[in-house]
């Protein structure tokens, strides 16, 4: 055994090498791509499951570099945050975020929202809430139409820093969104301390919801215990009807997924915005 755990780790030390080297030479391209404007973001609709309505759009990061192809937004942000591009990636995202929202909201479409994710560890930082708020004043979207979506992650909660940021864009206007729910390590405590107002169920919880059973438990807790604290539900990863009718069985009020509404290019949800304004 001990000879093969060996061997083992000198087959994995060239594909950590791989990857580093991989990571390092993305950090650069990425620096680039911040300058040339490579970058483009999509939306993905979430609705209100009973009306149909929208409610907000949630902003995803895309990056079609002419070096490495699609590089996926999660490796994108690892990236990033190994060497120190998350904040200005953060702040990209957030500017042309708000500014296309803005851009909708003067075409007749006020009551849109926009959902953008925030790398946990930018919570750390002190400047979030002073960045926001100059993305709010810079595109003159009002902080009511902002929702932040923020992974859990306890190490970053226990900090007095992530608090406080939390604590100041509450008071801006802006709404804290706890993504991934369920997945992490939130405990009850977090979530009776954090300045928190929805809760979006893991797409991993909603896949199982029809053929596991537990997994519809879960789920029905989550929905009982975001309501009797005053938050919002959101469901993500909709991908079959089923799923749709027992979310709403269970009281999920709001849904996104792949059923509904795939991420979309903004020219895109300009022409796929209803006219009638709802
Ligand atoms: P997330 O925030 O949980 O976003 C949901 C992911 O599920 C997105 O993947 C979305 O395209 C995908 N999705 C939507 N509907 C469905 C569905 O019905 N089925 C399935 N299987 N997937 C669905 P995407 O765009 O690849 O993003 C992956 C993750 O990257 C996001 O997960 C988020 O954590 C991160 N991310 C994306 N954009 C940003 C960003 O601008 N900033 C930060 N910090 N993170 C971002
Ligand atoms: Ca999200
Ligand atoms: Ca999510
Ligand atoms: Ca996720």
């Amino acid at each position: 055994a001990k000879n093969n755990s060996k061997a083992a780790v000198r087959l994995f030390e060239p594909d950590m090498d791989e990857r580093r080297l991989r990571r390092q030479k993305l950090a650069v391209a990425l620096q680039a791509a911040l300058e040339k404007d490579e970058l483009s973001l999509h939306y993905q609709p979430i609705f209100h499951l009973e009306s149909g309505r929208i409610e907000s759009l949630e902003v995803l990061l895309r990056w079609q570099s002419p070096e490495f192809g699609q590089v996926s937004p999660l490796e994108l942000i690892a990236v990033a945050e190994h060497h120190g591009l998350a904040f200005r990636l953060n702040d990209w995202v957030l500017h042309r975020a708000c500014r296309q929202l803005r851009q909708w909201q003067s075409a007749g479409f006020g009551w849109l929202k926009v959902n953008v994710n925030v790398s946990p560890n930018i919570f750390v930082r002190g400047q979030l809430a002073a960045t926001v708020a100059d993305s709010l004043r810079e595109t003159g979207v009002k902080a009511e139409s902002l929702v932040l979506e923020i992974t859990e992650d306890t190490s970053l909660w226990d900090t007095a820093g992530s608090l406080d940021t939390l604590r100041e864009l509450r008071r801006l206007g802006v709404e804290i969104a706890l993504d991934d729910f369920g997945t992490g390590y939130s405990s009850f405590s977090h979530l009776r301390q954090l300045p928190v107002n929805k809760l979006k169920i893991d797409k991993s919880f909603v896949a199982d919801l029809s053929t596991d059973q537990r997994a519809f438990n879960l789920v029905k807790t989550i929905v009982t215990l975001a309501h009797s604290l005053d938050m919002a539900v959101t469901a993500e990863g909709i991908e079959q009807p089923e799923q749709q009718r027992l979310l709403q069985q269970l009281g999920c009020q709001l849904g996104q997924g792949y059923l509904l509404a795939r991420p979309m290019q903004a020219d895109a949800v300009t022409d796929w915005l209803p006219r009638d304004g709802q």
